[in-house]
This record gives C-alpha cells, sequence and structure tokens, in this order.
C-alpha cells in the first residue's frame, strides 16, 4: 500500500492507495500550525491508522508546500510547525519506515504522470496555471527535483524577447513574489490573466468574467484572450525546447479554460525547432486530489 499525506497550512489529507493505484481510504484532520511534536504524533497516529486498516505497513510519502533542505529540515512557510524541521528522519524514526517529502507542485505532476493513461510516457511536464505558476518534471516514473528542488519551477523565468514582441516592449516588468522582476508567472497565471487586462484595458475583471465575455464574441476579450495565448504558447515553446517532453498536463484554475487546448497545438510549432513533434496536451485529470496521490506515488518505482 501507498500512503500519500498532503500537508497544508490549514489541513493534513492522508489517502491510501491499493497496488492498482486506487484510493482504497482516506482521512483528513486539521494541521497542527505550530506545535512540532503535536505534528508528529497527528502523522503517526494516521499513519497506525492505516497500517491497522490495511493490515501491514505502506509507504509513506508527504507533498509539502515547500521543499526539502539538504541538510533533510523542511522549508515549509505555510506550516510553522514543520519549519527547520527534520521531519523525514523524526517521522521516519517514530513509524519505522523511510519518509519521503517532496514539493506539492512535484507531487501534482507526478500523480497526473502515474495516470493509467499517462503512465507510459517517458517525460511528463506538469504546469500549474494556478495564482502563481509551478509544476514538475517527471521522468520514468519518478520526480527529477534537481539541485536545489527548483526543477519545475517554470514561474521563475522572465518573459522570453518574443513576449515583448506581442505585449510591447514597454511592458512592465511585475515585481514577483520570488524578488526578480518580469517572471512569466505574473502575465501566464491566473492572476496575470487578470493584470494583463487590466494593463490593456484599465478594467479590473475577474478571469471567469473575462472568460465569460470571450465566450460571448466580446472583441476586447477576444483581443486580449489572443494575446494571452500568444504568450502561453512563447513561454510554453521554451520550456519544451528544454524538456522536450512526451506529455505536457496542464493544471491549477486556468486549465478549465478549454481555448488553450484548441490554442496550443496551433500556435506552439512557430515557437519550437522545425524537427520537433508537439507533445500531447491534456487538462490534469485529479484536480485537489493530485496532492495525496502525487505524496503516495513518491515510493512507486517504475518497471522497465
Ligand atoms: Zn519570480
Amino acid at each position: 500500500m501507498y500512503y500519500g499525506f498532503d500537508m497544508g497550512g490549514t489541513k493534513i489529507e492522508l489517502g491510501v492507495f491499493d497496488a492498482n493505484l486506487q484510493r482504497i481510504w482516506q482521512k483528513r484532520v486539521p494541521t497542527p500550525r505550530d506545535d512540532y511534536r503535536q505534528l508528529l504524533a497527528v502523522l503517526r497516529d494516521l499513519t497506525h491508522e492505516a497500517d491497522a486498516l490495511c493490515g501491514s505497513p505502506g509507504s509513506v510519502g508527504i507533498g509539502i508546500p515547500g521543499l526539502p533542505n539538504e541538510d533533510g529540515t523542511l522549508f515549509t512557510a505555510n506550516v510553522p510547525a514543520a519549519m527547520g524541521q527534520p521531519l523525514p528522519r523524526d517521522l521516519g524514526t517514530l513509524i519505522g519506515r523511510e519518509v519521503k517529502v517532496d514539493n506539492d507542485a512535484n507531487c501534482f505532476a507526478l500523480s497526473e504522470a502515474w495516470d493509467d493513461e499517462f503512465r507510459h510516457y517517458p517525460t511528463v511536464l506538469g504546469i500549474i496555471l494556478g495564482t502563481g505558476v509551478g509544476g514538475g518534471l517527471i521522468v520514468d516514473g519518478n520526480v527529477l527535483s534537481g539541485r536545489n528542488y527548483i526543477a519545475g519551477e517554470f514561474g521563475h523565468f522572465r518573459l522570453p524577447v518574443d513576449a515583448l514582441e506581442v505585449l510591447g516592449r514597454d511592458i512592465p516588468r511585475v515585481a514577483c513574489g520570488c524578488g526578480h522582476n518580469g517572471c512569466i508567472e505574473n502575465y501566464i497565471s491566473g492572476r496575470g490573466f487578470e493584470w494583463m487586462y487590466h494593463h490593456f484595458y484599465q478594467q479590473h475583471l475577474p478571469a471567469q468574467q473575462i472568460i465569460a465575455h470571450y465566450l460571448a464574441g466580446e472583441p476586447q476579450a477576444v483581443a486580449h484572450v489572443d494575446r494571452f495565448l500568444d504568450v502561453l504558447a512563447i513561454c510554453l515553446g521554451n520550456l519544451l525546447t528544454i524538456v522536450d517532453p512526451h506529455l505536457v498536463v496542464i493544471g491549477g484554475g486556468l486549465s478549465n479554460f478549454d481555448a488553450i487546448y484548441q490554442a496550443l497545438p496551433q500556435r506552439l510549432p512557430a515557437h519550437l525547432l522545425r524537427v520537433a513533434k508537439l507533445p500531447r496536451i491534456e487538462k490534469a485529470r485529479y484536480g485537489d486530489a493530485g496532492g495525496v496521490r502525487g505524496a503516495a506515488f513518491l515510493n512507486l518505482v517504475r518497471n522497465k
């Protein structure tokens, strides 16, 4: 059995998956935000509850809003109790097995990569177009986390020159939460979608309303979406040239905007090498359940 914990700032969710990767049990509890001992006790008790249910100890993976440090401690701003703590080691001692931890965006990508229909693909690029832009790279069924666990942090490369041709060279280089200016997450995220609309039309509208106007054929919204999709294709084209994945899975709120899946195959080739065949591009299939799935699947190994 595979146990996956999705550890967030307000709740911890455990999903238990059988050998066929089907979820057979889940439980959700509040996160002890400030008490590390209590946090460990909650994770231990949930693990033992799952063990009792399954009749044998399962493997344990945890997805966190943050990343593991090189020394085995965690960086998790949203879960203060775990910040700077060697949680994988301490929990491992309590429950008598190895505990794997990874970033929740990597867990999202891993969850999708192990879908029945997707798991044969050697390389999967998962990208989240939500409030920000995040993602992960999966190679042969495992997360490629890189030297610093920042592989897949696609949101923080800067606007490509082709995007400046579309947006205008004087487009403001928006200050990013990471400390740089002009990171693509400020333009191609859901937040960026709204920011860009305001920049060109001086109107604050929620993304859903802009999309409704677009679907109704309102010229301003149509022009906006056209521009946005151009920039998205440019940014994704750069990613594809680096990674050359077999499958791209898009998650986050904007992934529900179906125009993306019509536009990308048409617009991407202009931004790729001529020899490049397009990868399959799909909407994420697991939504909020991706967190526990991906965490559980940190312990999977693909049969070669
Ligand atoms: Zn940034």
